[in-house]
């Protein structure tokens, strides 16, 4: 068996973004030279997610705001986690849009379903994140 591993690592100047890593989990799917397998993709912080779904701006819009609605960023003093932080809500939406996903490899390809991509999402940004690929096959 055959194993890759690489880290992505983001900088964003927003306090939340959305970011298709599709491209960059190809790039090391070929590096890896695996063509039948597994890919894991998870983000290595915990107020940030890796999610699978449709690269569409009006869907992200609607994901900001069902967040927001879910784990409003402010009054940051609604939390007890803010004691020294100001990230509660980065939290709570990394829970609820999960911390990673897997991917069949199929002849060297990611498997996906019609529209699926796969998007990094930060809730705590403006300094440096990291997000781990790891490919394991033949
Ligand atoms: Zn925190």
């Amino acid at each position: 068996m055959k194993s890759y591993r690489e880290v992505l690592v983001f900088h964003t100047d927003s306090r939340r973004a959305y970011i298709n890593i599709t491209p960059k989990v190809e790039s090391a799917l070929a590096k890896s030279g695996i063509t039948e397998g597994l890919c894991l993709v998870n983000a290595m912080n915990i107020t940030a997610s890796v999610f699978i779904n449709d690269d569409e701006s009006g869907l992200h819009r609607d994901f900001e705001r069902w967040l927001e609605k879910l784990a409003p960023e402010k009054p940051y003093s609604q939390y007890d986690h803010n004691g020294y932080e100001d990230n509660a809500d980065a939290h709570l939406k990394r829970t609820i849009m999960g911390r990673e996903v897997v991917v069949a490899i199929t002849s060297g390809r990611l498997d996906f379903g019609t529209w699926e991509r796969i998007f990094y999402g930060e809730f705590d940004g403006r300094r440096e994140k990291r997000v781990l690929i790891k490919i394991i096959g033949e």
